[in-house]
């Protein structure tokens, strides 16, 4: 028979087998729980990443969601304004977009808008802020870019859609898009809600125009 020993503290006498099987559950228990605090930390640190990547990206076009377009185009439009430097803003909306769902089905017009993402991205510089604003409407912030230099890169992207176009499996789809863009400068020193509903209004001016076209916004 194993003989545990003794241990007397201030005179009192104390059980060391308690003791032991104390410190041994303890030890069994503490890693344990410590494994499974760790874990639980790393999954709300993943769902934290996920959710930010969920609202920061449209997930079928990969650019920035309407939400965090408008954060980001604040703080791009403070900057513009304390340097004194000019910015475009372009709200553009591709044409007969419900015709294309009705015709390709809704697969074929989730094509289209990821084909359109990436040609507005292969025409931008890094410093544009891209947004999908909308089902089949984007808005572009071009820094320190006037109107006529806006308007070349807005045709480029215009001309691409409707020479290129885009492929499904069964044809080549050549869509339109129709583009309103307003310039932010010394005379025209507008909050970013202003200045996209007036890229709208240029939107819906180039709409009334016959579509497949660029009108640059005026008061009048
Ligand atoms: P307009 O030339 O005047 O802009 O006409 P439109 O047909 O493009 O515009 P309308 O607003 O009538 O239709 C837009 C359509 O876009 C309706 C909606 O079902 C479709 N849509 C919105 N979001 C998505 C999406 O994520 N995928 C697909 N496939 N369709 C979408
Ligand atoms: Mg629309
Ligand atoms: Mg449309």
């Amino acid at each position: 028979m194993v003989s545990i020993p003794v241990l007397y503290i201030s005179g009192r006498e104390v059980d060391l087998e308690g003791v032991y099987i104390t410190i041994s559950i303890a030890a069994i228990v503490t890693p344990i729980i410590c494994w499974y605090l760790i874990g639980l930390l790393l999954e709300i640190y993943r769902l934290e990443n996920e959710q930010r990547e969920l609202a920061t990206y449209d997930q079928l076009t990969g650019i920035m969601t309407r939400r965090a377009f408008l954060e980001n185009c604040e703080t791009i439009l403070k900057i513009v304004q304390r340097n004194k430097q000019l910015m475009s803003l372009a709200y553009i909306d591709i044409d007969d977009f419900k015709e294309i769902n009705d015709t390709c089905g809704h697969e074929g017009g989730d094509e289209v808008l990821k084909s359109f993402a990436l040609c507005l991205q292969e025409h931008l510089r890094e410093s544009d802020l891209l947004g999908r604003i909308g089902g089949e409407e984007f808005v572009i912030a071009l820094v320190d870019t006037n109107i006529e230099q806006s308007i070349f890169v807005l045709d480029k992207i215009r001309l691409s859609t409707e020479k290129n176009g885009v492929s499904l499996s069964n044809l080549n789809l050549h869509y339109t898009v129709s583009i309103g863009v307003v310039l932010f400068d010394n005379n025209n020193r507008v909050d970013l809600q202003e200045l996209i509903r007036q890229s709208d209004s240029a939107l819906y001016k180039a709409k009334k125009a016959g579509k497949n076209c660029i009108v640059e916004y005026s008061s009048s």
